[in-house]
């Protein structure tokens, strides 16, 4: 019961990539690179364990960017000549590619990463990749013309990646939708559908990660718009409840979504975010602990991952480190109170 895991994404170390922010430059290239990334990636791993995490992840530190690192491998991507778009409903500005032409993947996306931390680790081995609709939010359009055609294009490739990710050993594939928090007729109409189609076929576990964004100033002050309650899992947990992925992965500690909201995720595992990555402060066990007891009063203890509310990218390490250690030990303390 309460075993633990991460959204996704640790810190880099300083050797491999510049520290504490999002698309940190690499500090080398070539095989130099190659062999750094691998490096720390088994780090990563050995970081986790320590720390007391069950369910593990490569701690994404073979990719710039959770998004960007799955479409450096997608052919019809034009990538010299980027436009400014408005991302997640004008959230933010951003500088992306387009698509240009028919997509296809040019191959394995991680392989290397895969196949390094399945050699290195027993526990329960994690990966994520960036949810359809996600993609689509954060590219621009020169070819498909449509939004559900294009997020259906690149979840048959995100499909071919997962498969085959699967087949090297690794136990679960989560997908990231931080884009479902904000499309939220669309996901009805296609993201869900989309989401179904990039996870066909597998049969280890599923989950979607959706969240209210990393803790940088776009989001922080999009978050104090939304109000006293953050009510946008109300409109999108009914048809993740109905749809066939496993496990949701969700914001909880800090934010303003009513935790009453977890019971309409039934049937699902919910990993229940009870460290908070937008702020410096290493919650206590005792804080971890209450998080995780209120959930429980709204999803079955044996349905409950304790987790991050999103990943530690832009963290700094030492912080990330110790709340890891944090996590490990509320979940501990509320493994003794609640069972
Ligand atoms: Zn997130």
């Amino acid at each position: 019961m309460f075993e633990t895991s991460i959204a996704g994404s640790l810190p880099k170390p300083a050797w491999l990539a510049e520290p504490n922010r999002l698309w940190a430059p690499w500090r080398l290239e070539g095989s130099g690179l190659a062999e750094a990334k691998r490096d720390a990636t088994v780090l990563a791993l050995k970081l986790q364990e320590d720390a007391g995490i069950d369910i593990v992840t490569d701690g994404e530190q073979s990719r710039q960017h959770f998004v960007h690192g799955f479409l450096e491998f997608v052919d019809g991507i034009d990538f010299a000549h980027q436009v400014e778009i408005g991302i997640r409903a004008d959230r933010y500005k951003a500088m992306v590619p387009q698509v240009v032409s028919a997509l296809r993947l040019k191959g394995r996306v991680h392989a290397e990463e895969a196949r390094i931390a399945r050699a290195h680790t027993r526990r329960k081995l994690k990966f994520t990749l960036p949810g359809p609709m996600t993609i689509v939010d954060t590219i621009a359009d020169r070819h498909y013309g449509d939004r559900s055609k294009m997020a259906m294009a690149f979840a048959a490739l995100l499909n071919q990646e997962a498969r085959a990710l699967e087949a090297e050993g690794v136990d679960v594939i989560q997908f990231d939708e931080p884009a479902f928090n904000v499309y939220m007729d669309a996901l009805k109409d296609w993201g869900i559908a989309a989401l179904e189609r990039a996870a066909e076929g597998l049969k280890c576990t599923t989950a979607v990660h959706i969240c209210y964004g990393y803790g940088i100033k776009a989001n922080i002050d999009w978050k104090a718009s939304l109000g006293r309650e953050w009510r946008q899992y109300e409109a999108i947990f009914p048809a993740l409840a109905n749809s066939k992925i496993g496990q949701v992965s969700v914001e909880c500690i800090h934010s303003h979504v009513p935790i009453q909201l977890l019971s309409l995720l039934k049937g699902k595992d919910v990993l229940v975010g009870a460290i908070d990555v937008a702020n410096e402060t290493v919650e206590t066990p005792e804080e971890v602990a209450r998080v995780i007891a209120e959930a429980a009063n709204y999803v079955p203890k044996e349905n409950i991952i304790p987790c991050t509310n999103c990943g530690m990218a832009p963290m700094r390490r030492e912080i990330a480190i110790a709340k890891l250690e944090a996590l490990a030990k509320g979940a501990a303390l509320a493994r003794k109170r609640i069972s």
